[in-house]
């Protein structure tokens, strides 16, 4: 609980819990009308537990114009998600073994679908557009006779493009084909119909729109979806398809959080709109910022950025105290950097170098500035400090040697250079494209090297110097990339390849 408050601004990951909520669910754990299991409906007490559940369903099933007999609670948008591939894929697995999906889908789905595959059914996935969204078209094509469900979210978490799922929903009831969406960030944030826009199955999470972590459902349609195959054993709740206790308090803190949203959602929207614009303003004109995904629907609450000559961990390290969510790899899905942003054309760098930032109701005017100027002062440095933004430029007389290695595709490229005066060198200049570890290795390099006769380039070892610092061996590989790049430089000089004459001994 220290240092400097952050400016949260990482909503798509998880949002606040609106007070009302909070209050309502501390209400219900001490109302001793409410202590019974909602299942125990023999006696009183119990009926009243689920009285208090079946208000809550009516009310998610009211934000997305469902019944609420077509409402199932479950643990979250995961566990939806889950239940909607694997229980309807596997229900209908005698009609047909194929499903379509994306590769820009949440993980939910992308993991479901692989164990499905595992299983024998044929997955086709899909590549969002240029848009950063699957177009229909694309569905269209992939449909095939044997094909039982299509799978899609509704916004995208990582660049909020919006799928047209209205069209796609029409498209695949005229195929008798199951729809099923991802809405966890849509819903509170773009209408949602299910009859008018032909959903079969949709997920929802709690902690999505401002109700708390742990509690979500899944929605399915009763005509068209009708069954799906459980994916838990051990209890009646929830039709069967659902075992286990229903927990009063979540669901009732996800009820109220459901019915706020359908008061408030178009107020919401108009606001998260125009942070959205002034973020992208602030951010649009400078040099080597690119928005993802710009244009591409009407999600205001994301704003996705990537950043061309910096490296992603460090890009990340100094947005500190801005809690953003970046597009390293280690966040994805793959452990590949995004291939959402590969496919918007980002190269693996600059999909690395990504920044997602997420609004809610309590991101303000004020909030977003500070953010802007934050995120563009460590962007403007880190850039100066890149070699892909220029050459290093060491200070004092003399001959220049100058040598490189690694490059930003590989994670690490590093260029030195240093003036070298009656045999020894000058403060050596780094440009660094590479992980905060590496960057703290040169900066110590720099201040050791300086002074020292050339032949210490050779004698250096930057893993020594890490090891000092208190790096991780596991970046060994990338320190010698500062290896080769002393090394090269000190070739500059033993090959006579310097700037100028060296001064005669
Ligand atoms: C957050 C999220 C999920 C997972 O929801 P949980 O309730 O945290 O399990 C699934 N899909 C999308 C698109 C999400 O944004």
């Amino acid at each position: 609980m220290s240092g400097p408050a952050a400016i949260y601004l990482d909503h798509a990951a998880s949002t606040p819990v609106e007070p009302a909520v909070a209050a309502a669910m501390a209400a219900a754990l001490t109302d001793p009308s409410l202590v019974a299991n909602p299942s125990a409906v023999g006696h009183a007490p119990g009926r009243a537990a689920a009285a208090a559940v079946e208000a809550a369903r009516a009310e998610v099933a009211a934000l997305i114009g469902a019944t609420p007999a077509e409402v199932v609670f479950t643990s979250g948008a995961t566990e939806s998600d889950n239940l909607a591939l694997l229980g309807a894929a596997r229900f209908r697995r005698a009609r047909g073994r194929h499903i379509i999906t994306s590769l820009a889908e949440h993980r939910a789905v992308i993991e479901a679908a692989r164990v499905l595959e595992r299983e024998g059914w044929r997955v086709t996935w899909l590549r969002p557009g240029p848009s950063g969204s699957v177009e229909p078209s694309a569905v269209a094509e992939a449909l095939q006779p044997d094909t039982t469900l299509v799978s899609l979210m509704s916004v995208n978490n990582e660049t909020g493009a919006v799928t047209d799922v209205a069209t796609i929903g029409a498209l695949c009831r005229s195929r008798g084909v199951l729809f099923h969406v991802d809405a966890a960030q849509a819903a509170a944030r773009l209408p949602i119909d299910v009859r008018a826009q032909a959903i079969d199955l949709l997920s929802l999470s709690g902690h999505k729109l401002y109700g708390p972590k742990g509690i979500g459902a899944l929605f399915i349609d009763r005509q068209h979806a009708g069954r799906v195959e459980p994916l838990m054993v051990g209890g009646g709740q929830e039709r069967g398809l659902r075992p286990g206790t229903v927990p009063t308090h979540q669901v009732i803190g996800f009820g109220l959080a459901c019915r706020l949203a359908r008061g408030r959602g178009a107020e919401d929207r108009r606001r998260e709109l125009a942070l959205r614009e002034r973020l992208a303003a602030a951010l649009r004109p400078e040099p080597g910022v690119s928005l993802n995904a710009e244009g591409a629907g009407t999600a205001g609450h994301i704003l996705s950025v990537s950043v061309a000559g910096v490296e992603g961990e460090s890009l990340f390290a100094a947005l500190e105290p801005l809690a953003v969510a970046s597009g390293s790899a280690c966040a994805s899905p793959t452990g590949e950097p995004s291939y959402v942003l590969r496919l918007l054309g980002r190269t693996a760098a600059e999909a690395q170098a990504s920044v997602r930032f997420s609004f809610g109701r309590g991101t303000t005017e004020v909030g977003i500035d500070a953010a802007a100027v934050h995120f563009l002062a460590a962007v403007r440095r880190l850039r100066a400090e890149s070699p892909a933004t220029g050459d290093p430029a060491p200070a004092g007389e003399g001959p220049l040697i100058r040598g490189t290695a690694g490059s930003a595709e590989a994670g690490t490229w590093v260029a030195v250079a240093a003036r070298v005066e009656a045999g020894r060198l000058g403060p050596p200049d780094f440009r660094v494209f590479g992980c905060p570890d590496v960057r703290a290795t040169c900066a110590a390099l720099a201040r050791q090297l300086a002074g020292q006769p050339v032949a210490a380039l050779a004698g250096t070892n930057p893993l020594a110097v890490a090891a000092g610092l208190g790096v991780a061996r596991a970046k060994a590989g990338r320190l010698l990339v500062v290896q080769d790049a002393l090394r090269n430089c000190l070739a500059d000089w033993e090959n006579g390849r310097f700037l100028s004459a060296p001064a005669e001994p």
